[in-house]
């Protein structure tokens, strides 16, 4: 039987590489719905080679745009949030790719954990902002969550016993869960060099090709603080247990340490066809194009501390997993805005860190009851941020 795929951020980097292993998969997947914001050349191209029969754009306009050069074709087109959630519960659909950039991601998500499908997650920003309900809602409706970051997805590989369901058992016998980190373009430059570089120098990771957002999380470090906190939830234990580990070649995409002293990795090439591979044909294997590991071509792989001080971002995300309730979705909300408008050249690199750490600071925290309790937290974090931002005070 095919298997329908919906992709959430069908456009994107990781919606990119989904697409190449659903046509490289075409006997086993079918490109179902496909959502996406504003970009309509490459929702048109999509929509020719995999004539999905539902498309959701961001706005009215963008809706249009895709839908007049896609006449004669039976899709059928909307838009908003609302119907990107729409598609993500299709009793039709049965894996969903949440790969939606930033809290955005959150509704449509948690539309699909409801309906009990294969949810298939990038988007750690919905997980990060909402875990405690997210977490419910997945054992709830029985939902199949598998992590497509890749350090999720390497931990969940070294984990074989949890994916049984053994999850309390086989944690009593981790000693610790080891998430590793390129460091991000900046690795090695100073503070003082820090402060003068670009959103094109923070672009270019190193290892990975991955939309702005992130990328600029990597460099800052905030992607891996926002993935510690995704351990956190994912994995049921709390940032003590979790060693940040600095490995630039990216070949290691994470370990797990066991109490008797061994360590379980999962490697590969840093290709995101992989964790996506694995996430759609799980328990299974299946090709996706990825090159070999040569792992004499590599030759050396390195691991080191991660410097705190030169990286606020780290210890911010781990104050706010211990500060708990709706800090976590506060620290994103200015990430989010914070990173925005590095983009924009409106602040410089290190601002970002500094926005975040003082909207963390005096953020109230409120316990995460309900949906309603997390859009309020960001908003209010988004408007501190942006005051931030528009009045650079913390400079
Ligand atoms: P991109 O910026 O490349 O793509 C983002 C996608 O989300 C695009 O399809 C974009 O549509 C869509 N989108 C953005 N805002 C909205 C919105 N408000 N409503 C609906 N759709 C929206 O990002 P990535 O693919 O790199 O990352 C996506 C997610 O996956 C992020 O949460 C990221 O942290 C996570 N992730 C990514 C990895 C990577 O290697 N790229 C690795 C691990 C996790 P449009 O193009 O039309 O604007
Ligand atoms: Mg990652």
């Amino acid at each position: 039987m095919k298997q329908n795929i919906c992709i959430l951020g069908a456009t994107g980097s990781i919606g990119t590489s989904t697409l190449d292993v659903i046509r490289q998969h075409e006997e086993r997947f079918s490109v179902f719905a496909v959502a996406a914001h504003s970009n309509v050349e490459r929702m048109v191209q999509i929509c020719h080679q995999f004539q999905p029969a539902r498309v959701v754009m961001g706005t009215e306009s963008a809706c249009e745009q895709v839908k007049n050069q896609c006449l004669g074709m039976d899709i059928e087109f909307t838009y908003g949030i609302e119907a990107m959630s729409n598609i993500a519960a299709d009793p039709q659909v049965d894996q969903v790719m949440a790969a939606i950039m930033g809290f955005a991601g959150l509704a449509p998500t948690l539309a699909a954990i409801r309906t009990g499908k294969r949810i298939l997650l990038a988007n750690k920003e919905s997980l990060v902002t909402a875990g405690s309900l997210f977490m419910q809602e997945v054992e709830k409706h029985g939902a199949v969550l598998l992590p497509i970051d890749s350090e999720h997805n390497a931990i969940y590989q070294c984990l074989p016993q949890f994916t049984e369901g053994a999850r309390g058992e086989m944690l009593h016998h981790v000693e610790k869960v080891l998430l590793t980190a390129s460091g991000g373009p900046f690795r090695e430059l100073s503070k003082r060099e820090m402060s003068h570089v670009t959103p094109e120098q923070a672009c270019k990771h190193p290892n990975w090709s991955m939309g702005r957002k992130i990328s600029v999380d990597s460099a800052s470090l905030m992607n891996k603080g926002l993935e510690l906190i995704e351990a956190c939830w994912l994995f049921d234990v709390e940032p003590k247990d979790i060693e940040v580990v600095i490995h630039p070649q990216s070949i290691v995409h994470s370990m797990v340490s066991y109490k008797d002293g061994s360590v379980l990795a999962q490697m590969g090439n840093p290709d995101m066809r992989t964790p996506i591979a694995y996430g759609m044909a799980w328990p299974e294997r299946i090709t996706a194009d990825v090159a070999p590991l040569d792992l004499m071509a590599i030759a050396q792989l390195d691991f080191f501390a991660p410097d705190y001080e030169r990286f606020p971002n780290l210890s911010l995300a781990a104050d706010a997993w211990y500060a708990g309730g709706s800090a976590m979705a506060s620290l994103n909300a200015a990430n989010e805005i914070a990173v925005d408008a590095f983009l924009k050249g409106q602040i410089g690199f290190l601002d970002i860190a500094e926005i975040n750490s003082q909207v963390l600071e005096q953020s109230e925290i409120y316990s995460v009851t309900g949906l309603d309790v997390v859009f309020e937290a960001d908003k209010i974090a988004r408007k501190a941020a942006n005051d931030l931002v528009k009045h650079k005070v913390y400079l």
